[in-house]
């Protein structure tokens, strides 16, 4: 359905958990967060209730995010049945890979298609720097797994900060000759966490382009997030993000479920619209999500003040 600025909304995130086996630094704090009880977070039951609604408002591709959603239980059969629910012609993740090699296969047999894998570093010492915990051994061999059995596209998220990865620009970038692989750099955002890299550590997608003049210009497809690029001979993509520096607000398409039942309809905004009590009722829960659809805002104003970005972490919302 159409948004009330006219935009067609088609696509929803859904935070399946808050809770993760990383702690990246620009993310989560290092102790972790408070658990929050089961009865606080939508159950299986309640994401397919929800799932259900959202495809007879024209919602056509899901993504599962987090925390990390492959520590949840069952994550698999959760796809299953979405996959089966009439309208949906899409399912993807978002994921740190950490233990997505052993269950890539099973994941794409239940109607996974695509996945994003966030990856800053291709150093070891500073992925444990950086993910505080994880192993970079993990990621790439699951990379490498999912372009094995086909699932597609694979792409690559990586944060910037300058000082810290800043130096394997290049080195990244250069996955995409090799592989098939779309690689997305993601402008940091002052959230949570982030807010701490974001005064020094900032590095712009303009900037980026500016210090690699090889990179040639492929266009965005309608509602895609980045601006895409290529290198001479490569077989993949590269992408940039940049929810500051180039809003792409426009063409946004998206709406976010948060694992405690609310419609969040703007990653960067406070308003939130919690559609939970009405999960008894197809008819009020349909009503619920349209008026949370109706009232998506019509754009961020982050570049201009700071202060507006959403009090929530990248964590809560899923990225
Ligand atoms: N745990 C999964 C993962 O890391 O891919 C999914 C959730 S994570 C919140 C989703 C994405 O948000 C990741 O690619 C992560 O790098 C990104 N992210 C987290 N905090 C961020 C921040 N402050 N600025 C920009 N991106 C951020
Ligand atoms: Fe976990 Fe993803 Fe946040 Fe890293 S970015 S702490 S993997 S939720």
């Amino acid at each position: 359905m159409k948004d009330g600025w006219g935009r067609d909304i088609n696509y929803m995130r859904i935070s399946v958990t808050d809770r993760c086996n990383l702690r990246c630094i620009y993310c989560m704090p290092e102790e972790g967060i408070k658990k929050k009880q089961h009865e606080d977070i939508l159950r299986y039951e309640d994401i397919l209730k929800i799932v259900k609604c959202c495809a007879k408002l024209g919602i056509n591709k899901i993504r599962l995010t987090g925390g990390e959603p492959l520590i949840v239980k069952d994550i698999d059969k959760l796809i299953y049945e979405i996959s089966k629910i009439d309208g949906i012609e899409d399912i993807g993740i978002t994921t740190n890979g950490i233990l997505l090699k052993d269950m890539a296969k099973d994941l794409k047999k239940c109607g996974l298609k695509r996945v994003n894998i966030s990856l800053d570093t291709l150093k070891e010492e500073k992925f444990k720097k950086i993910t505080r915990k994880g192993n970079l051994k993990n990621v790439l061999e699951a990379i490498e797994e999912c372009l094995r059995i086909g699932l597609s596209p694979v792409k690559i998220n990586t944060v910037l900060i300058r000082g810290l990865n800043d130096d394997e620009i290049e080195d990244i970038m250069n996955l995409t000759i090799r592989y098939p692989l779309d690689v997305r750099f993601i402008e940091l955002m002052p959230i949570g966490e982030g807010e701490k890299y974001y005064k020094d550590g900032f590095i712009s997608s303009e900037e980026i382009i500016r210090n690699h003049k090889n990179l040639f210009p492929i266009g965005r497809k309608r509602g895609e997030t980045a601006e895409n690029y290529k290198l001479p001979d490569s077989i993949g993509k590269i992408g940039l993000i940049s929810p500051l520096s180039c809003k792409f607000c426009d063409s946004c398409n998206r709406i976010r479920l948060t694992s405690a039942g609310t419609i969040k309809p703007c990653l960067h905004s406070e308003r939130e619209y919690s559609i939970r009590e009405y999960l008894n009722s197809e008819e009020m829960l349909l009503a619920a999500i349209k008026n949370s659809i109706i009232n998506k805002p019509k754009e961020h104003y982050l570049e201009e003040n700071e202060k507006s970005f959403s009090k929530k972490m990248m964590f809560q919302i899923g990225g």
